[in-house]
């Protein structure tokens, strides 16, 4: 076995950082944990000129074995980041402390990345998790994604509109799916694109599946039963199933062009009852999947990490 570490980015309060730290010492390995939420008021960190030159705590780190990314809490709207108090004294300067910490931090990752450590996964913010962009390679790559519109164009949504039965939901995250009415192609209404652009999509109205990935194997694939549009909030319940071959190539394949060694993927199923990509997230939960539906995902995602210690 190497001495090269498995470093968790992520602090050990959340939950998934934690349970993933947990089942790699239970493998017999100390993890490094760089935690981004201590950083910097309580975490000090060194960096130097050469690549590896990365110290936490007073450990020079190296080059890591594998890196497990929870968050590195970059943004004040992240997870566990309670930036109300700093943004309402001044959100000029908070934006750009924000901005400086988030610099250094990425910078480590990416050295990491550069030395050879196998990165489950990169951080959220890279390019190819750029929603727009990933449905983009996916559909190059001859995958099913759904027809889908990102604009701020009152004309092309009304187009698009007029051509599916669609829903909308937001570029990159915040809010829930709606189905798109009527009322929400008046005027008036579509105005409203001009403070932000808004991603519309034909309407998938069959199965909501979420699939993990994990080293180019689907670890399991889970069925989502409920009445809503968007399924968060309003599971009823959730049910393993089993992939048609043909349905699991596509999910491995997607995974190996977005570049994710792990991935949650949403899939959803057309009223012809085909599965369409809804989009693969880098740093799926798991947690809350397992419970429900008795699932292994942080077994096969520990030892995947570990596995690279022999490397
Ligand atoms: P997020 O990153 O917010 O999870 P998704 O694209 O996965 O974004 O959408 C969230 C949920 O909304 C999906 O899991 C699904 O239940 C519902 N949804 C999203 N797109 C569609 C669609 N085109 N048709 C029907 N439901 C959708
Ligand atoms: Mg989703
Ligand atoms: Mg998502």
């Amino acid at each position: 076995m190497s001495d090269s570490p498995i470093v968790i980015v992520g602090s050990l309060a959340d939950p998934h950082a934690a349970a993933i730290f947990d089942g790699v010492r239970a493998r017999g390995c100390e993890p490094v944990v760089l935690d981004a939420q201590r950083f910097p008021e309580d975490l000090p960190i060194a960096l130097g000129e050469a690549p590896d030159a990365v110290v936490i705590e007073g450990r020079r780190v190296g080059r890591p074995a594998a890196v497990y990314v929870r968050s590195l809490y970059q943004s004040p709207a992240a997870y566990g980041v309670d930036a109300d108090e700093a943004m309402k004294e001044d959100w000029r300067r908070t934006t750009l402390a924000f901005r400086e910490r988030s610099t250094l931090l990425s910078a480590i990752l990416l050295r990491w990345e550069a030395l050879g450590a196998a990165f489950y996964n990169p951080s959220a913010n890279s390019h190819n998790i750029t929603k727009p962009y990933q449905l983009a390679l996916l559909q190059a790559a001859g995958l099913p994604v759904p027809a889908t519109l990102w604009s701020n164009d009152p004309a092309a949504v009304r187009r698009f509109c007029g051509e599916h039965e669609a829903v909308y939901k937001p570029v990159a995250g915040g809010a829930a799916t709606r189905k798109v009415e009527a009322r929400d192609l008046t005027d008036e209404r579509l105005e409203k694109l001009q403070a932000a652009p808004v991603c519309f999509q034909e309407l998938l109205p069959g199965d909501d599946v979420r699939v993990y990935v994990i080293d180019g194997r689907v670890v399991c694939a889970l069925r989502i039963v409920t009445d809503a549009i968007d399924f968060r909030q309003h599971e009823q319940r959730i049910d393993r199933i089993e992939l048609d071959d043909a349905v699991a190539r596509e999910c491995v394949r997607a995974a190996e062009v977005i570049g994710l060694r792990y991935t949650g993927m949403d899939i959803k199923a057309d009223r012809h009852g085909r599965y369409k990509i809804l989009e693969l997230n880098p740093s799926a939960m798991f947690l809350g999947f397992e419970a429900r539906a008795g699932v292994d995902i942080r077994g096969p995602l520990c030892d995947a990490l570990v596995a690279h210690r022999g490397a």
